[in-house]
């Protein structure tokens, strides 16, 4: 039988190639450009389609964008709401995603708004994601009073925390009642979210030691509230022990200022139990807080403290962005891994040449 010739190659002959697009509908579908005006309009009126494109703004390094994004922000946090902050840590598979679904499911009934934003440390250190690149909260993130936005991408967990404040004061403007901040509890992020939440909630495994669950001891200190979650099932007399545990460690810690007394409790994302309780508790910590006005100061002081490191950080990146400094890096390197001068002469001369 006589092989027939094949090409993968094959073009009909007189045919005309189809266009790929059209480019009638792919003008409609650009993103139109909106001025700051329109934006805060909107914003304000709870759109959350230019929500979004707002926050990719602030996300954004473009020039251009950030100066844009600033004059919103700016506009944004006149109008800003009442809302409560709350940061929620825990390790991966603790049940995060699963209680926020069923924490923020709870307050919409209530009849809250629900912002939901995410730091994930692990996104900046190996370019992947512990949060997850599945699908989370998918009842919550399609309902029309909640909002959720995965992590900022970013090169520093500064920057990334810099674009969650100010995304914060986004979703305030855009009415949001509770803004939840959520990151996993492996890494430096626990700080930073603690420096922009009003309460800190850390959720715990009943079975494991909190080394174990790579929890540090400085994460438990920060808590207003642990909660042992998982507690259900054949895992429930265990979670008793692990509450009677944590609540005799949060014990040995000094009191929080304003006079909180943080607690254990227990809870299940799965099943729901537990969950009203920890409202309530919240709840309560926002009117004692605000009673001895201890809400504001707090606030206060968390907006000196990003004011502080905001500075830091320009004035890190003015350092080593400088021509002077990129050329005189090596040089003064070289010199300090030979042990001919030592690392705070090495600064010095970098310091002086940078201010010359
Ligand atoms: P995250 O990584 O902290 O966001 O954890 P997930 O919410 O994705 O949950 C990790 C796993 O634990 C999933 O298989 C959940 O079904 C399960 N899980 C979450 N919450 C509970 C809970 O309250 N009880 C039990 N038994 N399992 C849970």
């Amino acid at each position: 039988m006589k092989k027939e010739k094949k090409s993968a190659l094959h073009i009909s002959s007189g045919t005309d190639s189809p266009a790929v697009y059209n480019p009638e509908l792919l003008q409609k579908f650009r993103r139109k450009k909106h001025s700051s005006e329109e934006f805060i309009e909107a914003i304000q009126k709870g759109d959350s389609v230019l929500l979004s494109q707002a926050i990719t703004l602030v996300e954004s390094n473009k020039e251009s964008d950030q100066a844009e994004a600033e004059k919103i922000v700016a506009a944004c946090l006149q109008h800003k709401n009442n809302s409560i902050r709350i940061g929620i840590t825990g390790s991966p598979g603790v049940g995060k995603s699963t209680f926020i679904e069923f924490f923020g499911k709870m307050l919409i009934e209530k009849g809250l708004k629900v912002a939901v934003l995410a730091i994930d440390p692990s996104s900046q250190l190996s370019h992947g994601s512990i949060l997850g690149d599945k699908t989370r909260m998918q009842e919550l993130s399609t309902n029309p009073n909640a909002y959720v936005r995965p992590s900022a991408a970013g090169d520093s967990l500064g920057g990334v925390a810099r674009k969650t404040r100010e995304t914060i004061y986004l979703c305030e403007a855009a009415g949001f009642d509770v803004i939840i901040i959520e990151t996993v509890g492996v890494g430096q992020s626990e700080t930073a979210v603690h420096s922009m939440v009003d309460f800190f909630l850390l959720l715990l495994l009943p079975n494991a030691g909190d080394e174990l669950q790579g929890i540090k001891r400085g994460v438990v200190e920060m808590a207003d509230l642990i909660a042992v979650n998982k507690s259900d099932g054949a895992a429930l007399a265990q979670a008793k022990l692990a509450k009677a545990q944590y609540q005799n460690a949060l014990h040995m810690f000094p009191p929080k200022i304003g006079g909180w007394i943080p607690s254990a409790e227990l809870c299940s994302g799965l099943s729901g139990t537990g969950i009203e309780a920890i409202w309530e508790k919240i709840e309560a910590y926002k009117k004692q807080m605000s009673e001895n006005n201890y809400w504001q100061k707090h606030r206060a002081e968390q907006a000196k403290y990003w004011m502080h490191e905001s500075i830091l950080q320009h004035l890190k990146d003015m350092f080593y962005h400088h021509p002077k400094i990129k050329d005189l890096l090596p040089e003064i390197e070289s010199e300090l891994i030979a042990g001919k001068i030592s690392s705070f002469k090495a600064a010095r001369l970098l310091l002086e040449k940078f201010m010359d």
